[in-house]
């Protein structure tokens, strides 16, 4: 949960706020509408049994964030992003003496065929995973704060001894042989906060609620899934799936697939925050929120050019704010890290943090099936018309948030911090840092 002290002190004061964008209840939202199959990779039988896990109780319950999952690992839209993980050329960069190096996948063509082979190993990774809840006793310190871990680490979790054998699912042949073929085998973990969601919290839950903790289940399982297909293809070093994870592109400050898809897919990382840090807590909203930082001097990224310009006019200065916040850069969300690099160090002069509310009806256009129809149509289009004009030739955008609550912190050098909020403005530059991203791995092209 995000504990910026910002964050959570200047939401709480524009709960009104908030309330009337449609970011806290809704009290009339439509039910989910997806009626797609669940992908074999989430079928009851992938989750552990025994010990702290009960997921057959439940299971029912989780379906809808369930097939949303599986439209986020099947539909043609949403596969780019992994094909670009098979068929990435991996570069080396070295390190210098004030940076380590790391490993980035640099673009290839990208084929329809990529899509295939995607779907094809997501398939054989279905016959392998495993999927568990941190159980209740291990539910504190080190797993409480944690969404989700990955690991190729076969039973070797902390309370892995308190299996017995027949609590694991079955394994094929096939899975046997992956190993053998170099593929990593990947177990998952959940937090138990979803598992005491879906077993007791679910029915005195609003809609809304639901809604959110559905959203932040199904984005969960995929970004987890993002580094377990990594480990999975063997691409990671050896023992399989072991090696070092790849910045999905040349410009991410940090390797760290799951929120590369994020961003990518989604357009944000987003999170729970208000009230106590328990994502069930009440009020409660689902924020994103995302840091740029760029060295004093330097020319500031076009997005955040933008973003500045367009702040003074439109947003409301807030005046007498230090006593709360210390102009360090906003801290402590999802993803942080990953936006401005391993440390923000002196050389960072300059950051802007945007913070957005998430409004319900957002959430809510992901379950909805009809959504997901329009998608598939504009993939369509594009691969019909490929080569012309149309919504500017791309085949996937991630979906803008529309008006809503926004708050800008602004940190430039050697000027006073600067708070904004806004709630009307309709900007989302996340949206225009995500094309720039997408467009820079030619990743919809091709198709
Ligand atoms: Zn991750």
């Amino acid at each position: 949960m995000n504990k910026d002290p910002v964050v959570a002190h200047y939401l709480l004061q524009h709960e009104h706020s908030l309330q009337q964008m449609g970011c806290l209840e809704v009290p009339s939202l439509p039910r989910p509408t997806l009626r797609n199959d669940i992908h074999r990779i989430f079928r009851l039988d992938s989750w552990m049994r025994g010990y702290g896990q009960g997921t057959e109780r439940f299971y029912t319950r989780m379906k809808p964030a369930l097939r949303l999952a599986s439209l986020m690992i099947t539909e043609s839209c949403m596969l780019p992003w992994f094909t670009h993980l098979c068929h990435g050329k991996r570069v080396r960069v070295e390190g210098t003496h004030d940076s380590k190096g790391y490993v980035y996948l640099e673009p290839r063509r990208p084929s329809r065929e990529g899509i295939e082979e995607v779907r094809r190993a997501l398939r054989d990774l279905a016959e392998v995973v495993v999927f568990m809840f941190v159980p209740e006793r291990y539910s504190e310190g080190k797993w409480k704060n944690s969404w989700g871990t990955s690991a190729v680490c076969w039973r070797k979790w902390p309370w892995s001894r308190r299996f017995r054998a027949v609590d694991y699912p079955f394994m094929s042949r096939a899975a046997v042989r992956f190993e053998g073929e170099g593929h990593g085998l990947p177990e998952i973990a959940l937090n138990r906060e979803f598992a005491r969601f879906f077993d007791s919290g679910y029915e005195e839950c609003t809609s809304s609620e639901q809604y959110r903790v559905m959203y932040m289940f199904a984005v969960t399982l995929v970004h987890e899934l993002a580094h377990a297909f990594w480990m999975f293809i063997g691409r990671g070093g050896s023992p399989p799936g072991t090696g070092e994870e790849p910045r999905w592109h040349k410009e991410e400050l940090r390797a760290e697939l799951g929120y590369s898809w994020e961003t990518i897919t989604m357009g944000r990382i987003v999170e729970p925050v208000l009230g106590v840090y328990g994502m069930l807590k009440r009020p409660c909203a689902l924020v994103s929120l995302r840091t740029e930082a760029w060295a004093a001097g330097q020319p500031e990224p076009r997005a955040v050019r933008a973003l500045i310009d367009t702040v003074s006019m439109r947003m409301k200065k807030v005046e007498n704010w230090r006593g709360v916040f210390f102009g360090r850069p906003v801290d402590g969300g999802r993803g942080t890290e990953w936006f401005v690099g391993t440390s923000m160090s002196s050389k960072h002069k300059n950051c802007v943090s945007v913070i957005h509310a998430i409004p319900l009806r957002w959430i809510a256009q992901w379950f909805s099936e009809c959504e997901w129809r329009n998608r598939r149509e504009v993939w369509r289009a594009h691969r019909l018309i490929h080569g012309c004009n149309i919504a500017e030739g791309r085949p996937y955008d991630p979906p803008g948030l529309g008006p809503t609550f926004m708050m800008v912190h602004l940190r430039l050098a050697n000027k006073e911090p600067q708070l904004w909020v806004s709630s009307i403005v309709q900007d989302d530059p996340n949206i225009d840092w995500e094309r720039m991203a997408t467009k820079a791995v030619s990743v919809y092209d091709g198709f």
